[in-house]
């Protein structure tokens, strides 16, 4: 059984994510101490033990530890299989982030498995949904991987009660990423996104970012979504050839309407300064699948403290490193594949 301590690296949820994902492909049971040792709340939240559950409910797993507040938890699984599953996480915990504890298994099969979550589709500090379809899913396409995703509702902090229906699996062959050039641009598109606000709100942030960025109207587009509460964001697309980056910067009450427009455009612009194709969130995301279907490399624009965390979860599980060198501008990233 593989020992994980919790608290490596930025101590957060993901470390746990990524040991579900890994146990779930590999068949190898795993105990982790000091779960979130890093938080300001430790132990295991909701999102957390859906993420649990699902990973349980694809391998048929013995789990102990899985409750509320917990911080020890031990795994021990069985043959993966594709299967179709709903999971509700019962909060605005995000569904992406239960998605990335089973994707990498479920995605090596054959077959196609459905799955369903309930919960948050929009969150700051976790990939939004259009992350996921537009940035993640074509690099996982690229490697073999299949992960199709309909948004059914959105789903905002604090309501909740957004419904995500994701069909993982039946790519095709694994194929190593070879990700060192953005290629030319290819789309550009701004969102303001609102569900149960005034539409001068998405006006006002788009006006903002279309007026900054030099975009004609036509990039630029307001998008109403139905949600059980009041939701808002803007998604920024930056299309090219190799890579679709996709920056999103969540709106909260109490926060005005030309701040998420700013924090949206920062992240924007720190792409944009770069000409690495991978950015810091679709860095960290891609180091798990390579590991697992065929191996890879990249140059991306930042090694975050998450991608150092699951590099480190990596070497514990396969006792393998990548090989991650830094350059002035960028940092160009190689991970073996490892099974
Ligand atoms: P914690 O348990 O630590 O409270 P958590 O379980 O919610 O937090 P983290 O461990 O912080 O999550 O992991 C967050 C994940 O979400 C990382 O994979 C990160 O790359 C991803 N992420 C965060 N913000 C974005 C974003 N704007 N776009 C895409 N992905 C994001």
């Amino acid at each position: 059984m593989i020992t994980i301590d919790g608290q490596h690296g930025e101590g957060g949820g993901q470390i746990l994510r990524g040991a579900l994902a890994l146990a779930a492909a590999t068949g190898r049971g795993f105990r982790i101490d000091r779960i979130r040792a890093g938080r300001a709340k430790p132990g295991l939240m909701r999102q957390h033990l859906t993420a649990v559950a699902a990973a349980r409910a694809i391998c048929d797993a013995e789990v102990r530890g899985a409750e509320l507040g917990s911080t020890a938890l031990e795994f021990h699984p069985q043959a993966v299989r594709a299967g179709d599953h709903a999971f509700d996480i019962g909060s605005a915990g995000s569904a992406s982030l239960v998605l990335q504890a089973i994707v990498p298994a479920l995605a090596r099969l054959a077959t196609t498995s459905t799955i369903a979550i309930t919960g948050g589709t929009h969150n700051p500090f976790a990939p939004p949904v259009d992350f996921l379809r537009e940035t993640l899913a074509p690099q996982l396409a690229a490697i073999g991987w299949s992960l199709d995703l309909t948004m059914e509702r959105a789903g905002f902090y604090p309501a909740g009660g957004g419904r995500v229906v994701a069909r993982i699996g039946a790519g095709g062959a694994a194929q190593p990423l070879t990700l060192l050039e953005r290629g030319p641009r290819t789309h550009q598109e701004a969102r303001a996104v609102i569900a149960n606000l005034p539409g001068n709100v998405a006006a006002r942030e788009l006006a903002i970012v279309l007026d900054a960025l030099t975009w004609a109207p036509e990039h630029g587009r307001i998008v109403r979504l139905d949600g059980a509460g009041p939701g808002n964001y803007v998604a920024i697309a930056l299309g090219f050839a190799h890579v679709t980056e996709t920056v999103i910067a969540i709106g909260e009450k109490q926060t005005r309407a030309e701040q998420v427009a700013a924090t949206a455009l920062t992240d924007a612009r720190a792409y944009l300064r770069s000409t690495a194709p991978v950015g810091e969130h679709l860095c960290d995301q891609l180091l798990v699948p390579l590991a697992l279907a065929a191996g890879g490399e990249f140059r991306a624009i930042t090694w975050s403290a998450h991608a150092e965390s699951q590099r480190a979860l990596l070497r514990t599980w396969f006792e393998r490193d990548l090989a991650v060198t830094r350059t002035d501008d960028d940092v160009h990233v190689a991970v073996p594949a490892m099974t």
